[in-house]
């Protein structure tokens, strides 16, 4: 049995509790070595074979997985802050399939979510943005036509972008053209939840000038928005004048009031 676990963003103690249970009974871990903090592996028992995915392939990984299934052994897949977030697990479940081999997926707390405790901030503010898009600059990954930044970024809506720290000031020009403006809040949060945690608030102009001026290229979410701003609208699920399934609104108060 194959168990993808999401190792959280880095805390060690931002692992699921499921997850933690899983690598104290595995008996081979496979984990990302490039992002996922080694002090997990702390908990694996003495006897579990532990495998650092970094320097392998598909086809390693694979390998290594049949050989312990042949043995009824149980393997955790390690994955950086929540496995379906560029993960790449759809090729590793779509070969276990073919031979039959059985898995589960354990989520993780994805980075994007830390990166929004650090700034200490809400993604989805009332009137502000309503959405999340989570994306990454094209890079040796090609993104398809009709999802690059510039289509995204028309939208105005909070934009998180994965892997792209190393093309800061492409990113800023991709953001412009697609209509924000220079002067949008943006933070570039690096390495959200470890003890090395930085975060850097900027504006979409100097994404790239503030990077440089702290070293940053890797590691590291960029966020972009008007949730980093000061305005929104209180919202209607905790207001006195609104009526909702759990709670009936103060008969004195109006329904919507327009609350600054
Ligand atoms: N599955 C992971 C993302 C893997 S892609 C998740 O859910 O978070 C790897 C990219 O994620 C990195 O290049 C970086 O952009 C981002 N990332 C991963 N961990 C991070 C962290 N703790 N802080 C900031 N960015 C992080």
């Amino acid at each position: 049995m194959v168990y993808f676990v999401g190792a959280g963003p880095g805390a060690v103690d931002l692992i699921t509790v499921r997850g933690k249970q899983l690598l104290e009974t595995a008996d081979v871990i496979i984990y990302a070595g490039s992002l996922v903090n080694p002090q997990l592996l702390e908990y694996a028992k003495p006897t579990c074979c532990i495998y650092d995915s970094a320097g392998m392939t598909l086809e390693d990984v694979i390998a290594v997985i049949e050989k312990a299934e042949q043995q009824r052994q149980l393997i955790v897949r390690l994955h950086t802050g929540d496995p379906s977030i560029y993960g790449a697990i759809r090729e590793q479940m779509d070969i276990l399939n073919e031979k039959q081999i059985s898995f589960e997926i354990v989520p993780g707390v994805s980075s994007f979510c830390a990166a929004a405790a650090a700034v200490q901030a809400e993604y989805t503010l009332p009137h502000i943005s309503q959405s999340v898009i989570i994306t990454r600059m094209e890079g040796r990954t090609p993104v398809p036509d009709k999802q690059q930044i510039a289509d995204y970024a028309a939208h105005g809506a909070t934009m998180v972008i994965f892997l792209s720290a190393s093309l800061l000031q492409q990113l800023q020009t991709e953001l412009m053209k697609g209509g924000y403006s220079g002067k949008t809040p943006a933070a570039i949060v690096y390495k959200a939840s470890w003890p090395e945690e930085q975060v850097y608030r900027c504006t979409i102009d100097t994404l790239a000038e503030t990077a440089a001026a702290h070293e940053i290229h890797k590691t590291a979410l960029i966020l972009v928005g008007s949730f980093l701003g000061d305005s929104y609208e209180r919202s209607l699920l905790y207001h006195p004048g609104f009526t909702h399934g759990y709670r009936q609104a103060e008969p004195e108060k109006q329904q919507y009031p327009d609350i600054k």
